[in-house]
């Protein structure tokens, strides 16, 4: 595993959960670009090549790894690539996409690299085990689509890799990973999604990150900051981070590099990945009804609310991200009463069942007592913004210049070579 503050002189190899505990996953089907080019290793013995199962069965029984095929029963197995070749993948059917969103669907995607399963409390868990660059080349093209010009395709590189090598957040370290395969992390769909460019984007950048003083950039991104983006210290917890400061996204006649002027809608559908919802990301309204509020409340702070009577932004971050909400609601007393609501995130996931595009709203109670919510941006908005860097990059700004702007006072840098 990566080791967080470590700035590595040489590629570095690093782990990604593709399945998590939490998948509650319990079949999958695994197959091969080539059977006679895998070996299977498990605790006490090996399998070389496993001909005539070109697809193997792996479930979960009494909390075992089962493979029929192989008459296969144990806690660990490792699937290995017995020689070193680009053109040696596994394919999984079965993955999580959009994990806990509602647009969460079932992938089959192909991996690089050592494929290792294992049970965590009974249930499955696969992670994957590949060269940093080897990983890189899927993740420009998994976060956002293969037509997206090249000097996008190496902004969002470089993000990539300065914000895994920072290793700042490491949410999956007590499963034994670097990484998740997901939003939560990063998005990484395998090497399916591979494209010429997204490698040629891996390969003229590697082993460049952005670096602030001797440290590799937190190099936070999101989809669309909305025209403006938001300081670090109002999303997350912690002090104000010198590079991650609120700036404008807009050009010289003010238009933001991230609005349907500058990206059509139209256009947007071809250059964003596969399973993001279309819509209307830059400006956009939401009508959450009483109902889905109350239940909202109930559900996520175990209030009984009869009526919700007021939505009052009491915090707003630069970008107009609302950081402080507060709810005025009546309970089943009739008593009027509050309750605050802390942080971006918390606020979009009271706001919609299906998580609300951004915190960046302002309300309009309607006649008929519910809310009608005025937004504008797509994430946390803090960092890169995904497609304001399109934008930008559509208009012939470099790969550098993309970078200076999102996160000032950053130096790019070459740390190792191949
Ligand atoms: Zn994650
Ligand atoms: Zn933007």
């Amino acid at each position: 595993m990566l080791t967080p503050g470590l700035i590595p002189n040489k590629e570095p190899m690093i782990r990604v959960g593709l399945i998590l505990p939490e998948d509650n996953i319990h079949s999958i089907q695994i197959s091969f670009s080539d059977t006679q080019c895998f070996e299977i290793e498990t605790i006490d013995r090996s399998h070389p090549s496993f001909e005539n199962s070109d697809q193997l069965s792996l479930r979960i029984v009494d909390g075992n790894l089962v493979i029929p095929e192989l008459k296969f029963k144990d806690t660990v197995l490792k699937i290995i690539p017995s020689i070193s070749q680009d053109d040696l993948f596994i394919t999984i059917d079965g993955i999580l996409a959009g994990r806990g969103f509602h647009w969460e669907k079932k992938i089959s995607a192909s991996y690089w690299g050592i494929l290792e399963f294992c049970v965590s409390n009974g249930k499955m868990m696969a992670v994957n085990e590949l060269p940093l660059e080897y990983y890189l080349k899927c993740v420009a093209t998994s976060e956002m689509s293969a037509q997206c010009p090249p000097e996008f395709l190496k902004t969002q590189t470089i993000v990539a890799r300065s914000w895994l090598l920072a290793n700042i957040e490491q949410k999956h370290r007590h499963l034994g990973f670097d990484i998740c395969n997901d939003d939560c992390c990063q998005r990484y769909q395998g090497m399916g999604n591979c494209s010429e460019a997204s490698i040629k984007s891996a390969e003229a950048t590697f082993g460049k990150v952005i670096m602030f003083e001797d440290k590799i950039c937190d190099a936070r991104y999101s989809k669309s900051c909305g025209g403006i983006t938001e300081n670090f210290e109002n999303v997350w917890e912690g002090d104000p981070v010198p590079y991650l400061i609120s700036v404008e996204d807009v050009d010289s006649k003010g238009t933001a590099f991230c609005s349907p002027d500058i990206v059509p809608e139209e256009s947007l559908k071809s250059f964003i990945g596969n399973v993001d919802e279309k819509g209307q990301y830059f400006l956009w309204t939401f009508e959450p009804t009483q109902d889905e509020l109350i239940r909202s409340l109930k559900n996520k702070h175990k209030i009984e609310a009869t009526e919700i009577l007021q939505l009052k932004p009491e915090k707003i971050g630069n970008s107009g991200r609302i950081i402080d909400l507060r709810i005025d609601y009546k309970d089943i007393q009739n008593n009027l009463k509050s309750i605050a609501i802390h942080t971006e995130y918390e606020i979009r996931n009271i706001m919609s069942p299906s998580f609300l595009f951004s915190s960046a709203f302002s309300v309009k109670k309607n006649e008929n007592g519910n809310f009608n919510l005025i937004g504008k941006g797509w994430g946390h908005g803090v960092g890169l913004c995904q497609i304001g860097a399109l934008g930008r990059a559509l208009n012939g700004q470099s790969t550098e210049n993309i970078l200076n702007h999102y996160y000032p006072v950053s130096k790019l840098k070459r740390i190792y070579s191949s």
